[in-house]
């Protein structure tokens, strides 16, 4: 006998209401430009949204997103990317 197992999604009791759409109490906002890729987002109603952060546009304003699945590494203001003093010393150290 063959079980019906309906793969749930990670947005699926989201409500569109006339704020927006809302989910367990927030209101969610769609995603910007820079998610653009990220496995995490989540079509509702025609609108991209992500299910892990109700306003992805704040996760964008001091960096890249740490749960973005596109883009890996942090950068500092002017574009480049950081590196870890202490891991950078120890890297030379070894000779790396
Ligand atoms: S996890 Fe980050 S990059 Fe991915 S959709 Fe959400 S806010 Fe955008």
């Amino acid at each position: 006998m063959a079980e019906d197992k309906k793969k749930v999604g990670p947005l699926d009791s989201a409500v569109m209401t006339a704020e927006g759409l809302t989910f367990k109490g927030i209101i969610m906002t769609p995603v910007v430009e820079n998610c653009t890729g990220c496995e995490r987002i989540t079509l509702v109603e025609g609108l991209s949204y992500c299910p892990t952060y109700a306003e992805p546009s704040k996760k964008w304003t001091r960096g890249i997103c740490n749960f973005a699945t596109h883009v890996k590494g942090t950068l500092d203001k002017q574009g480049k990317t950081k590196v870890n003093p202490l891991k950078a010393s120890k890297r030379a150290a070894r000779g790396r």
